[in-house]
């Protein structure tokens, strides 16, 4: 009985740091690749420093790459912000501004009150019942 819940901590955990991975992979990219490119310093005579000075600014290179990435996502002034929500379950349509610094999850009808979650791969309730796709999307970025 203690070893199911403990395994179902776990799994929850992983399940959770898997589904927020988009948001802290690129943080600890950099902190590995810079890591890595102290120590290949540090070490300069060291047999594998040199792959781990190339590993190190790979690393770096990929983590400032992504981080350009939401910067020009966020500074783009070009997505379209308004989406109308259509609710599945009643048909209430509703204008509203989506974020460009978050996606919206979770979406409550104002007219049934039915909470709406995005359905199959879709990252967001824009994506499922809006007219236009969130700003990620329409800038063909992977959403977050
Ligand atoms: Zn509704």
């Amino acid at each position: 009985m203690k070893l199911n819940i403990k395994n179902s901590i776990i799994g929850s955990a992983i399940a959770f740091l898997v589904a927020t991975s988009c948001c802290w992979l690129p943080a600890l990219i950099i902190a590995i690749g810079g890591g890595s490119t102290l120590i290949g310093i540090s070490n300069g005579l060291e047999q594998f420093s040199g792959i781990f000075i190339v590993l190190g600014i790979g690393f770096l290179g990929l983590g400032i790459y992504q981080y350009t990435n939401r910067n020009k996502m966020s500074a783009n002034k070009e997505a379209i912000l308004k989406s109308t929500i259509t609710c599945p379950e009643c048909g209430h349509k509703k204008e509203e501004t989506m974020p460009t610094n978050a996606c919206q999850y979770f979406y409550e009808c104002e007219n049934c009150k039915k909470i709406l979650k995005p359905t199959g791969n879709d990252c967001c309730v824009y994506c499922s019942y809006g007219t236009v796709a969130c700003p990620p999307i329409q800038l063909n970025q992977n959403c977050c």
